[in-house]
């Protein structure tokens, strides 16, 4: 487990917990100089898990707010803010994702 677990995520607004750095333009789209956001393991993964890097690209999802509006991220930020900071929920993650891997 991280031990730096004092934060906040920008995506969920649970808190404390231990946030990761996400590139909001993945860096293997030349986003290594733009905006980052710290998120919980949860919304990362499942962020990872719902789009590829380049579906956050070509769907415009580079931005928190982008990310919020999206759906089926919206879906799943209405179910992970009623979990606790701690909880480790299960990956529901799309065929589409799955596949490319
Ligand atoms: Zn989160
Ligand atoms: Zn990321």
């Amino acid at each position: 487990m991280d031990s730096h677990a004092e934060e906040t995520c920008e995506l969920c607004g649970r808190s404390p917990l231990a946030t990761t750095v996400h590139h909001l333009t993945p860096r293997e789209e030349g986003g290594s100089s733009l905006p980052t956001a710290r998120l919980c393991r949860a919304c990362h993964r499942q962020l990872h898990a719902l789009f590829t890097n380049r579906d956050l690209v070509t769907a415009g999802l580079t931005t928190l707010e982008a990310l919020r509006q999206n759906p089926q991220m919206a879906a799943y930020l209405k179910w992970i803010r009623k979990q606790p900071p701690g909880a480790e929920p299960k990956l529901r993650k799309s065929r589409h994702v799955r596949g490319k891997r």
